[in-house]
């Protein structure tokens, strides 16, 4: 039993495009009510319920509170544009590095289409902040974008810095007809622009 039909979205993209596995490491970006970590904390078993699988680590992150689970923790209170955020997070990584970070982030919408698209790409771009702090080489970025205007900036940017960047649509989002989200796999941090 998932706490939001999101869930569904996860587990769709996931058996697509592999993104979790046992013994992975996941930050989950917007975590509330908690589906995504309860897919996360299953795909990278992070409760430990296959005894012969390694054991992965799931923390959530949200500006509101989300209920207990096991094998994962939550930050509530945590604004992910804010850098303190970001210091919080990395002290609760077991290795200080985490292997995926998922966003289902989403301001509370407007209603004014350019303006709540232009609020979400401010806070997908906060993630690149974060995957500089605490992403490790070869990791993996997740994130809902509300297509607009700049959703070309983020691309942009996420390529700098991934080898694979994709643009995928799960069929469970398929009536929030704006909603995609990019995944970028194999980070490598800034590539050395001065060598041309
Ligand atoms: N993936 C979640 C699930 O499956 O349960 C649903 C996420 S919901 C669509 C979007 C969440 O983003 C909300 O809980 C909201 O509080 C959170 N959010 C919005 N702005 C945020 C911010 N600046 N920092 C952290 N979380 C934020």
């Amino acid at each position: 039993n998932y706490r939001c039909r999101s869930a569904f979205k996860l587990l769709e993209m996931d058996e697509k495009h592999h993104i979790l596995r046992p013994g992975l490491c996941v930050v989950d970006c917007g975590a509330a009510p908690g589906a995504w970590s309860q897919v996360a904390v299953q795909r990278v078993n992070a409760a430990g319920t296959k005894p012969d699988r390694p054991v992965g680590f799931v923390i959530g992150v949200d500006l509101l509170h989300c209920s207990p689970l096991e094998g994962a923790i939550f930050l509530a209170n945590a604004d992910i544009t804010n850098s303190r955020t970001h210091m919080n997070i990395k002290d609760k990584l077991p290795t200080g590095k985490a292997d995926v970070i998922l966003s289902d982030m989403a301001p509370n919408a407007c209603g004014i289409r350019d303006l709540d698209h232009h609020r979400l790409v401010n806070m997908c771009l906060s993630l690149l902040d974060l995957a500089q702090s605490i992403l490790s080489p070869g990791g993996t970025l997740l994130c809902k974008l509300w297509d607009g205007g700049e959703s070309s900036v983020l691309r942009n940017r996420l390529v700098q810095v991934f080898q694979d960047v994709k643009t995928v649509k799960p069929h469970a989002s398929r009536k929030e007809s704006a909603e995609t989200y990019f995944l970028a796999k194999s980070y490598q941090k800034e590539r050395d622009f001065t060598r041309g």
